[in-house]
């Protein structure tokens, strides 16, 4: 484990870039990032042990090829290959657990150029003042589709209320110290929501805003299904009152049933109990169907409290280049 922690010129710098099926952007990227990275060395803003590290989540692709090209051509870039798909959250902590060991500021960005790799200089700036973790906001949606830009505001919105600490419209767009980082590797869980686990290291953190542009090319490797289940897991992993919501519910639930009783004595005194059977019929329906709901969500936390409890492993790298990198 690194424990000097470099800010100034001779601060490495790791950009940590979480690549799956991305042959499309994979060149362009490099190019870029390539040419910030040099220019920050030339500028003599951070070490030139700095590296590209992109990681491969077990792409069908030629992702990890073009990597290994990338490396063969300019030692600067270095990558990490998952054994397969394990997902964009378990990939960055596989490149960020990574990176730590080498460096002594890591940065992670998508790999599409969604992110502005010129926001990386603010970023490096409010580190070298002391800043630990610096967060990459948005300050605008444009590029976004309409449904995504509100199904995310509508995501943010319940995530506080429901009182989880997350840094509004920002992803993985982030810097973060070597410390940080150490303090990271403590976090035990297996469903992550790095964007929500940041917060909780605490330490000094700035914000970085930055315009939000289109995917470079290829399509987004986050359908609807994968988007919604990554926002549960968020809501899951870090608040428990969906499980007071449900107690809640059951209170209110055994108020209404006392006076239903109340009311079917009532009707039963005057004598008018055949004409009950719609009412009955409903209530069996609505009580039914909250019981199944709140059986449900009860299951989506057992089902955490099993992944949790069987601590596996949330990567295997296969392949490392950046073993020869420096
Ligand atoms: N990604 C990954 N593994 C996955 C899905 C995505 O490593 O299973 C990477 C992807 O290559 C990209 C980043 O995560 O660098 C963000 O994905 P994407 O741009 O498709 O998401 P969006 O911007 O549409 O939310
Ligand atoms: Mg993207």
């Amino acid at each position: 484990m690194r424990d000097v922690r470099k800010r100034g010129s001779e601060a490495i710098l790791y950009v940590v870039i979480p690549c799956f099926n991305e042959e499309e952007v994979l060149a362009e990227t490099a190019k870029r990032i390539l040419k910030k990275v040099d220019s920050l060395i030339q500028e003599r803003k951070i070490s030139q042990k700095s590296r590209v590290l992109f990681v491969n989540d077990g792409s069908k692709d030629n992702t990890w090829r073009i990597i290994k090209q990338l490396h063969r051509e300019n030692l600067r870039f270095t990558g990490i290959s998952l054994s397969r798909n394990r997902g964009h959250q378990n990939a960055l902590l596989a490149g960020l657990m990574t990176a730590k060991e080498k460096a002594d500021v890591v940065i992670s960005m998508d790999a599409d150029l969604q992110d502005d790799i010129e926001a990386i200089d603010a970023m490096l700036e409010k580190y070298r003042a002391g800043a630990d973790i610096v967060y990459g906001v948005r300050s605008s949606r444009e590029s976004d589709t309409w449904f995504k830009r509100n199904t995310a505001k509508i995501f943010y919105k319940i995530m506080r209320a429901l009182g989880a600490d997350v840094v509004d419209n920002h992803a993985d767009y982030r810097l973060a110290s070597c410390r940080a980082l150490n303090e990271l590797a403590n976090y035990q869980e297996v469903n992550l929501f790095l964007r929500g686990m940041f917060p909780l290291i605490g330490f000094k953190s700035e914000i970085v805003y930055y315009e939000r542009r289109e995917r470079f090319a290829g399509k987004s490797k986050y359908p609807l299904r994968k988007m919604l289940g990554f926002a549960w897991d968020g809501i899951s992993s870090f608040s428990v009152r969906p499980l007071r919501i449900i107690t809640t519910l059951g209170i209110l639930i055994t108020i209404l049933s006392i006076l239903v009783l109340i009311y079917s004595l009532v009707m039963k005194v005057i004598g008018n109990t055949v004409s009950g059977w719609t009412f009955t019929v409903c209530s069996i329906w609505l009580v039914g169907g909250i019981q199944t709901l709140s059986l449900g969500v009860i299951g989506e936390y057992i089902g955490k409290i099993y992944g949790e409890t069987k601590r596996r492993p949330k990567y295997c790298i296969v392949e490392d280049l950046s073993d020869d990198a420096i």
